[in-house]
């Protein structure tokens, strides 16, 4: 097992990290930027590097200055956490031709899913079910274009294959539409992701956001761990998140699980994954895979009892999974709230010093959160401030402990939307289950008109 594994990552999933690897013994190594120097994690770590100032791009982007500071602190292994470079290829690529572990899949395999193109043509070998669309990236010429969209039928969405965070993507309704853009879509891709290749697929109306959580090791083992319902979004970004999925037949996700698994075989995967899905009348469609980990991986933690995390940093050492699918078992339900610094009704940000933080507590409560009071939020990162997370044997006790939660949340001298979750609770469509992707933005219009 490693000895000593770096963070190269912040926040609440760097604290997150720190904790799994505390737990198992290992020295965990914390990176920071001159905005985040006062973080506990960082004044509480094994060991600190600064690598940069407040900027990203000159800190938690930098791929020399994090593996530079693996260097010099003799870590093993280098765990990107979510965002930043997670995701990135050429970073885990020049971890591992530096000599470290990147705790993560194959450089080959984040190359391959971080171009949608590509990671739906890799799905569609592997027997996975995708969105009807464009085979493969969109051509230059109008009339090709038009054609393709009149076989899937409008309306259409015109992704960026580079595209994520909900950014790279527009609807189009009508012919007349399309290739203005089309043209809007490339240009606006070229620019944010540096790949003006963009595809085309079904619009659907009504789906709700269905992800699988999958874990595989470097022996051709592959489970999954049940589903999340990630359907409460603003602007195409999680809101909260839930686990199992209400009103959806066990069978129908052992089913697409058990693709899932199945397809991280085929495509020789490895560590943790998510499979994304559009889910629409009984039928799952897929739109992305993500090679990471998932802000929103307590919940499954929580229903299964596996730490990811832990099971992450095994798989990298190479050791075997300690379960079969059979073993995993599913036990109550779970539901996550991000907590944002952010004003609850027009969205801005509002970073600042936290006067007071007085988080919940009690059976099935956990808080996932780098915030303590006098902390101050720097202006320069994501608004995520936290996760507040719960689980009960039911769904409705789950969310009579979240408003029991929410309830004694108490957080002053920034703004956050923690009045939006305790509102969003006792909705009765959400206490219902089931909401589509497009709930929470129709019922924030309803709101505030
Ligand atoms: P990103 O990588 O930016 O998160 P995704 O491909 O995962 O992009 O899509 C993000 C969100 O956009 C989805 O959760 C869904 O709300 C919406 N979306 C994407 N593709 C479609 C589609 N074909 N039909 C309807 N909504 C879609």
């Amino acid at each position: 097992m490693f000895k000593k594994i770096l963070v190269a990552n912040r926040g609440e999933i760097a604290l997150r990290i720190q904790r799994a690897c505390r737990e198992m013994g290992i020295k965990a190594v914390m990176v920071y930027s001159e905005a985040d120097r006062d973080a506990k994690y960082v004044k509480l770590a094994d060991e600190a590097v600064c690598i940069g100032p407040a900027p990203s791009a000159q800190s938690y982007l930098s791929m020399p200055a994090i593996i530079s500071a693996a260097e010099v602190t003799d870590a093993e292994a280098i765990h990107p956490g979510y965002g930043f470079l997670s995701e990135n290829a050429d970073f885990a690529e020049r971890v591992e031709k530096s000599g470290f572990v990147f705790i993560g899949p194959s450089p080959e395999s984040i190359r391959i899913m971080g171009d949608k193109v590509s990671a739906k043509q890799a799905m569609i070998r592997a027997g996975v079910p995708c969105v009807p669309g464009s085979d493969g990236a969109l051509p230059d010429d109008p009339a090709t274009i038009k054609r393709i969209a009149k076989t899937i039928g409008y309306p259409v969405i015109i992704k960026a294959a580079g595209g994520g965070g909900g950014r790279g993507m527009r609807v189009v309704h009508t012919e007349a539409a399309l290739i203005h853009a089309v043209q809007t879509t490339k240009a606006e891709a070229a620019a944010a992701f540096g790949n003006p290749e963009v595809y085309m697929e079904k619009f659907l109306q009504n789906p709700r956001h269905i992800e699988i959580q999958v874990l595989a090791d470097q022996h051709r083992n592959a489970v999954y761990l049940f589903e999340r319902d990630c359907s409460m979004q603003r602007r195409h970004q999680k809101v909260i998140e839930e686990a199992p999925a209400p009103g959806i037949a066990r069978r129908l996700i052992e089913k697409i699980g058990e693709r899932c698994a199945a397809a991280c075989k085929k495509i020789g995967y490895r560590g943790a994954g998510t499979f994304e899905f559009l889910y629409e009348n009984g039928e799952f469609y897929f739109i992305e895979m993500n090679t990471r980990v998932q802000v929103e991986h307590p919940v499954t933690e929580m229903i299964t009892g596996i730490d990811i995390v832990r099971q992450q940093i095994l798989i990298a050492a190479g050791e075997k999974l300690p379960f079969t699918q059979r073993q995993i078992q599913l036990r109550g339900h779970a539901i996550e709230c991000r907590i944002n610094a952010e004003d609850p009704y027009k969205f801005t940000p509002s970073p600042g010093r936290v006067t007071t933080w007085h988080m919940p507590g009690g059976p099935g409560v956990r808080v996932d959160s780098h915030v303590y009071a006098n902390y101050t939020v720097p202006p320069n990162y994501d608004s995520m401030i936290g996760k507040l997370i719960v689980h009960g044997d039911t769904r409705e006790q789950a969310l009579a402990r979240m408003r029991t939660a929410l309830a004694e949340t108490a957080i002053e001298g920034i703004k956050t939307n923690v009045p939006l979750h305790r509102e969003l609770m006792v909705d009765a469509n959400f206490e219902a289950g089931g909401t589509n992707i497009h709930y929470l933005e129709s019922w924030l219009e309803q709101r505030d008109r």
